[in-house]
């Protein structure tokens, strides 16, 4: 489903993040990235939805490039990815809807859907994904009156209004205690079950890693340096 060739990044201050980057990923597998803070797993995750521009490789979904993608070509690439965020990137003030609502818009500006009149279609569909992930009595109450863990299936909800075939979680739990982390986790394990989509996870628990996984994939200093079960990856740190 998703092939990553010989990707790069090297920022604007000089810093290399990613490193001859290469791995792939099929369809229906919930795949984690682990390693260290500044291993590159973030930048990684946000060069596959485009949020940082790689500097170098391939990144094929169903065979295209959406690295060298632009425009409607690149929007229609988001639409079937769904970006959930360490730190949830809710706007606090407005109402859980309306940030549910925003990802009809892509989450790459949450902000611009103050502004946009959602058509009835959209609202019950918000409506329905907040049911899936159990928040329909919050559906009015300010973003920043839940609890971190509500947060973050707020930031489920949203990734799933563009029905996407692959999740991208960039440490989706660093910011929970551990029981809400296994809460948050079992979510995406059902999204991946039950309703077919494949997730790319990064996380540093180990024992998230060896409970949810299919496989892992471990990064340090920008490079893949294991690519296998979690069974041996207490190797690489
Ligand atoms: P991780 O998610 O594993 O913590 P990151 O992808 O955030 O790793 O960071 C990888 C490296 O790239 C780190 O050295 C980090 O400081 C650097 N980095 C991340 N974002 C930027 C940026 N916008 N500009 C410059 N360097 C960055
Ligand atoms: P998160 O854990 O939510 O990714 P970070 O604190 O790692 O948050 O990064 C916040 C923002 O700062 C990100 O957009 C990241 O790309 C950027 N960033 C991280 N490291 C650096 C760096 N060394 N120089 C410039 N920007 C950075």
């Amino acid at each position: 489903m998703l092939e990553i060739q010989h990707l790069s990044k090297t920022y604007d201050d000089g810093t290399q993040a990613l490193k001859d980057v290469s791995f792939h990923l099929e369809q229906g597998e919930f795949l984690v990235i682990i390693g260290l803070s500044g291993s590159g797993k973030s930048t990684l995750l946000r060069c596959i939805n485009r949020l940082v521009d790689p500097t170098e490789g391939a990144i094929l979904l169903d065979g295209e490039d959406v690295a060298a993608a632009e425009g409607n070509s690149l929007r229609n690439f988001r639409r079937r990815m769904g970006m959930i965020f360490q730190h949830f990137n809710l706007v606090k003030r407005s109402s859980v809807l309306t940030n549910v609502l925003s990802g009809r818009l892509g989450y790459v500006n949450p902000w611009k859907s103050l502004l946009h009149r959602f058509p009835k279609s959209d609202r019950d569909k918000a409506k329905s994904a907040l049911e899936r992930v159990g928040l329909e009595a919050q559906t009015h109450k300010r973003a920043d009156e839940l609890s971190g863990g509500q947060q973050q299936r707020v930031g489920i909800a949203r990734a799933l209004m563009q029905e996407p075939d692959l999740i991208l979680a960039d440490e989706p739990v660093a910011s929970l205690d551990p029981v809400l982390a296994h809460s948050i986790m079992g979510y995406l394990e059902k999204l991946n079950k039950e309703e077919n989509m494949t997730v790319l996870c990064s996380l540093h628990y180990l024992d998230l890693v060896q409970r949810y996984a299919t496989r892992v994939i471990g990064l340090k200093d920008g490079k893949v340096v294991y690519n296998g079960t979690g069974e041996d990856i207490r190797k690489i740190t």
